[in-house]
């Protein structure tokens, strides 16, 4: 088990920034390579640990995950980006 000094934030193991992502925004846990659907949360690969929206708009601007390895994602998404 090694943790990863690059990519973390004082919350989550990774960050992921789904603006730079393509496609309809999957992508693979960087702790597992478990496949991450933001748009399908009905095979349970992850869990929603709380959705972050911004003050005075309903928008969700980030999102923290944990995927089934345990590890937590942060993932960042475009205003208006209503993904989840
Ligand atoms: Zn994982």
């Amino acid at each position: 088990m090694k943790t990863n000094e690059q990519n973390k934030s004082p919350e989550a193991d990774y960050v992921i920034d789904l603006t730079k992502l393509h496609g309809s925004g999957e992508f693979p846990c960087p702790g597992c390579g478990n496949e991450i659907s933001p748009k399908d949360d009905k095979d349970k690969n992850y869990q929603i640990l709380q959705p972050q929206v911004e003050d005075g708009t309903n928008e969700v601007t980030s999102i923290l995950i944990q995927c089934r390895c345990k590890k937590t994602l942060r993932l960042k998404c475009r205003r208006k980006n209503k993904i989840f």
